[in-house]
């Protein structure tokens, strides 16, 4: 698979959130959502499919061994990332939809600061890297990252793994001095600059920022590169109540939406707090500029 190609296809849409679907369906605050029951991950999917998405998410975002070990499934890593990627194809099977296999952040630091070396990280991810392209990945997705060392091993134990794409994410706030940083002071320039460099397929963010606040990140990375862009916004800012997250629904979304995607992004998916209605309004601005665009 060629991502470009892909794209040139008119495959452009991601899917969106899968842990506030399963929030949705009852997932119990605390359990470890990499865990929950094929059946339910296949309704997700399906969900997304039907929407309209052509790249579907493994559920494994928090598959690292380290993420794992918090609740003593460390041994079950390789089994969960491979099973969790074959529901996946499950429900893209017979379906023009690619598998994306999804790495998040293993929640540990780098040196002096953390306890990590670069080796440790190189292994953790080389570890779920492997189980992902078993059970039948066609392209990685590294989410959420904010630390460059991170993010820079996470790319090359997926290109050691599999000789299949690699996409990049980090994920940015406003920067209080303006412009954007991740939580590690990571700016947009840094992070496009480290994806390049690590041949990574796609430069991508992902999380944390609205869609509004997303549309000046594009065009932040539409400037800095001419690798494919992937932009997932949340759905909007979180506000907590009771305990629980809510994402209030933004005003003028499919302006916002538009917007994104001409800033010159060429896939978008969607994070925390999408659902499939949102994609299903993400996949037709997907097409129509797609359509604008071989005119
Ligand atoms: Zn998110």
């Amino acid at each position: 698979m060629n991502i470009s190609e892909m794209i040139h296809k008119g495959m452009r849409c991601f899917d969106g959130g899968t842990g506030t679907m399963l929030m949705k369906l009852g997932l119990e605050i605390g359990g470890c959502p990499e865990t929950a029951p094929a059946d339910v991950m296949l309704s997700i999917h399906n969900a997304y499919i039907e929407a309209g998405a052509q790249y579907i998410t493994t559920n494994t975002f928090g598959a690292s061994r380290p993420k794992l070990a918090k609740y003593d499934l460390a041994e079950k890593t390789a089994d969960i990332n491979k099973r969790n990627t074959e529901t996946a194809r499950r429900a893209a099977s017979g379906k023009n939809v690619f598998v994306a296999g999804d790495i998040g952040p293993t929640g540990e630091i780098i040196e002096p600061y953390g306890s990590f070396a670069m080796e440790q990280f190189i292994e953790v991810f080389t570890e779920q890297a492997l189980a992902l392209a078993e059970g039948g990945a066609d392209l990685f997705i590294i989410e959420t990252m904010a630390s460059k060392e991170e993010l820079a091993a996470a790319i090359e134990a997926c290109k050691s793994a599999a000789s299949i794409p690699v996409i990049a994410c980090m994920t940015f706030d406003r920067a209080a001095q303006g412009g954007f940083k991740t939580m590690m002071g990571v700016t947009p320039e840094e992070a496009v600059s480290l994806m390049q460099s690590s041949h990574a397929d796609v430069c991508g963010a992902n999380c944390t920022l609205s869609p509004t606040d997303m549309v000046e990140l594009a065009q932040q990375y539409r400037a800095l590169t001419k690798l494919p862009i992937l932009m997932q916004p949340n759905a909007g800012k979180p506000r907590i109540s009771n305990g629980k997250t809510f994402y209030d629904p933004i005003q003028n979304i499919e302006k916002v939406l538009t917007d994104l995607i001409a800033a010159g992004v060429e896939l978008a998916g969607g994070c925390c707090g999408t659902d499939p209605e949102y994609i299903r309004l993400l996949r037709k601005i997907l097409d129509r500029s797609s359509r604008e665009k071989l005119q």
